[in-house]
């Protein structure tokens, strides 16, 4: 059966790398043949620059990927900052300390077999993502589960305190955290998490701390038992 008739003949931009790499393979296949060698040999380097240049920006997209791309270089002393406090809660808790990573993006984690936290610096609410970071760590949490998370608030409320903040400010800023999650996220959330209803946990556990919704605000109203009045 014949071949259909190649009709890339003169466009420049009609002859892409796989044409150009398979010129050197069989010459007689592509309407780009149709030059003088002098071109087809300045085409063909032209292709290996583009083909090496392609390689380079694979293998370096390989070496991010490998590395964890969401680890990012952060300046020293706020690393510092919140290492310091990872480390006053460790020890106020008697267990082994963490490291703090700094990352880009807006998901925190614990990674229990490193004994590491991954924290989203650049997200907002950092204070409470440590916090509750460190709520996994000083109970040992390996895996998710929506017990766990809402244990690792319980811990993150205390340890907000051991940095200052009274009781009623440490649940008010997690349950408001755990709104702008719900109103940025939606449904769409991390694995074990219903922020709605560990909000929802919390005010029922911390009866004299106020729903922080503003007036009419829907935002968990099912969890809630309606928008906030
Ligand atoms: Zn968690």
């Amino acid at each position: 059966m014949s071949r259909p008739e190649d009709r890339r003949v003169h466009g420049e931009s009609m002859c892409t790398l796989a044409d150009e790499c398979g010129l050197r393979h069989n010459r007689a296949r592509s309407g780009c043949l149709r030059r003088s060698p002098a071109s087809i040999a300045a085409l063909e380097e032209v292709a290996l620059a583009k083909h090496m240049a392609l390689r380079t920006i694979r293998a370096l997209l390989t070496m991010l990927l490998l590395a964890g791309c969401t680890t990012m270089v952060a300046d020293p002393a706020e690393t510092a900052k919140w290492q310091i406090l990872a480390n006053q809660a460790t020890a106020h808790f008697r267990v082994a300390p963490v490291s703090v990573q700094p990352v880009a993006g807006h998901n925190s984690a614990y990674l229990c077999r490193e004994g590491q936290i991954r924290l989203a610096i650049r997200a907002g609410y950092v204070r409470f993502r440590l916090a509750h970071e460190l709520g996994h760590h000083v109970l040992h949490h390996c895996g998710t589960s929506y017990a766990q998370e809402l244990d690792a608030n319980v811990v993150a409320i205390q340890v907000l305190q051991l940095w200052g903040l009274s009781e009623t400010d440490a649940v008010r800023e997690t349950v408001v955290f755990l709104l702008e999650v719900k109103k940025f996220q939606g449904n769409v959330q991390q694995p074990g998490h219903n922020v709605c209803g560990e909000a929802a946990a919390l005010l029922r556990r911390y009866p004299s701390v106020p729903d922080p919704r503003m007036r009419g605000d829907r935002t968990c109203a099912e969890e809630f038992g309606g928008a906030k009045s």
